[in-house]
């Protein structure tokens, strides 16, 4: 019997729902169980496709080529949960489907209302990751308790331990409790409030996760148990965490979360087997060296825009017993004349994904940089689209050369559309999206990375390496060490004779966990950290 765990929040938005969500289900796996997980999102956008990064953060892509939301990638990088199309969906993803389903005629003549034929969508999408196996489908609610567009996910979420009995459904309610500096006191009112808004629908938390900036005392405990009727075990400290993300888990392990878990769900499982990530953390609080890795992008003032870029950075530093700094430099900033000096500081330079013009040429005046000072380089999606161009414009000599994204009318367009996308008008969902197969080719820098030919990799893209000036890239050196298997597409370029210089046209950030980096992060922060030892000796 399939249980099911629904994740709210209260109080404010940003409390920490994901991550938590995420920690939960690490436990969980820890404990042996099977785990699923999936966010409910009310807004009404169909996907996250569509969505500015300013506003929402990064685009997570899957294997099955949904844009979904960055939470999907706590989802990812904190447990081993598949994560598909079925993992996320939103307010305009089930109207989408309703409104089909009564054009088809399916309601047979039925008034569409939001009970039942709403909600009735939304239980069944749940329905949908809980297949066999699975021994616990997590599902986090997104927004906050109280919005009016969440509504229909709440009524949704009340009505499932309806249908499938109270025992087998869990609500945890993660809420701020703020520590007011003045008087030196936390407040126990916001979630007091928020959980009465919780009960007005008719769900009562089993549990509340207290995001804190300092401990809760006993007395503030029961204060919360008494006003919020959940039984005082159930109210656990989530204090805000010192070094890392990653110690969520653990801290939340310590405050008995996973054990009242699997008590209150029947669940039986072992003591969860936590080494691996207790040793991860070791590395994190402890690391034997450090390494600078500058990010030049488009967004980088803000730190979810390029949130699964800057993990994987991480990850790779983990990989080799060292922190990674993150440097993040607006592209914007960045031209020929000051490149040497905004970027001096760095062991490595990575150029990220993104679209419009903005920035281009601050990205590929870094890039010129990290080739011609042989600085490590990992260029990701526009990232390797930049460093084609910049090749094309420097080396080749070839004046003008552009991405026909930026200018259509480029007398050499080196990034070029692809011919499946002429003609395209809808911009949601319509990219090259999701895994592809590449071949790698043997003795290349990614095959040493990889230790493998074959690899899949997420992608979200329009555009690809015109084919017209391959002979002309490898003439000058560089090498198309990654195809697609057909041969047709270019996926991996590296540069012949640089330390490391590295482009890729799909996104390997999504694949990376903190006990498991990427290879090609991995490898990259070796090579940065190489260089760096070079530079200081
Ligand atoms: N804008 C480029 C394209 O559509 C790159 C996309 C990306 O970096 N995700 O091909």
């Amino acid at each position: 019997m399939t249980k099911y765990i629904f994740i709210t929040g209260g109080v404010v938005s940003s409390v920490g729902k994901g991550l938590t969500s995420a920690a939960i289900g690490m436990l969980l796996e820890a404990r042996g169980l099977k785990v699923a997980m999936q966010k409910l999102d009310p807004y009404i956008n169909v996907d996250c496709g569509t969505m500015n990064p300013y506003q929402h953060g990064e685009v997570y892509v899957t294997d099955d080529g949904a844009e979904t939301d960055l939470d999907l990638g706590h989802y990812g990088r904190f447990t081993n949960t598949p994560l598909s199309k079925n993992s996320i969906c939103t307010t305009g993803s089930i109207y989408n489907e309703v409104i089909a389903k009564e054009r088809r005629g399916e309601y047979l003549g039925e008034c569409v209302q939001v009970i039942p034929h709403i909600t009735n969508e939304i239980k069944e999408d749940i329905h949908k990751v809980a297949t066999e196996d699975v021994d616990v489908v997590l599902t986090e609610i997104g927004g906050t308790v109280g919005d009016i567009e969440g509504l229909p996910f709440l009524e949704a979420i009340r009505q499932f331990a309806l249908d499938v009995g109270r025992d087998n459904v869990m609500y945890i309610h993660v809420t701020l409790i703020p520590y007011l500096g003045a008087i030196g006191e936390v407040k126990t009112k916001p979630t007091q409030h928020s959980v009465v808004r919780l009960r007005e629908i008719g769900i009562q938390p089993d549990a509340l996760a207290c995001r804190t900036r300092v401990p809760l005392s006993e007395e503030v405990r029961d204060k919360i148990s008494l006003f919020c009727n959940v039984e005082k075990r159930a109210v656990v400290e989530e204090m805000d965490v010192k070094f890392s993300i990653y110690e969520v888990p653990i801290d939340l392990h310590e405050h008995g979360l996973d054990q009242l878990v699997v008590d209150r769900l029947g669940l039986k499982s072992r003591k969860p087997d936590l080494q691996g990530w207790h040793d991860m953390l070791q590395v994190v609080r402890n690391p034997a060296q450090q390494v600078t890795i500058a990010v030049v992008g488009k967004y980088t003032e803000l730190n979810d825009a390029y949130k699964s870029i800057y993990e994987a950075i991480t990850h790779g530093g983990i990989h080799n017993k060292a922190k990674a700094e993150i440097l993040k430099i607006s592209a914007q900033d960045v031209a020929e004349g000051n490149a040497a000096q905004l970027l001096s500081g760095a062991d490595g330079i990575l150029v990220p994904g993104g679209f419009g013009e903005r920035g281009v040429n601050g990205k590929i005046a870094a890039i010129r940089y990290a080739r011609e000072k042989e600085i490590p380089f990992f260029g990701i999606c526009l990232g390797m689209q930049c460093a084609s161009v910049e090749f094309a414009r420097n080396v080749l000599q070839l004046s003008g050369a552009d991405s026909s994204e930026f200018s259509p009318k480029t007398e050499h367009p080196i990034i070029s559309l692809m011919p499946d996308q002429e003609g395209v008008q809808d911009k949601g969902g319509t990219m090259r999206l999701g895994a592809y197969p590449c071949e790698i080719a043997k003795g290349s820098r990614a095959h040493d990375a990889y230790g493998r030919h074959k690899i899949d990799e997420r992608h979200r893209h329009r555009y690809e390496f015109n084919n017209a000036y391959r002979e002309r890239f490898e003439a000058e050196g560089m090498r198309f060490s990654g195809l697609s298997p057909d041969g047709r597409l270019v996926e991996i370029m590296e540069l012949e004779g640089h330390p490391w210089f590295v482009a890729v046209q799909f996104h390997p950030e999504f694949k990376s966990k903190p006990i498991d980096a990427h290879p090609l992060f991995a490898s990259f922060i070796e090579a940065a950290l190489r260089g760096r030892k070079g530079r200081i000796s």
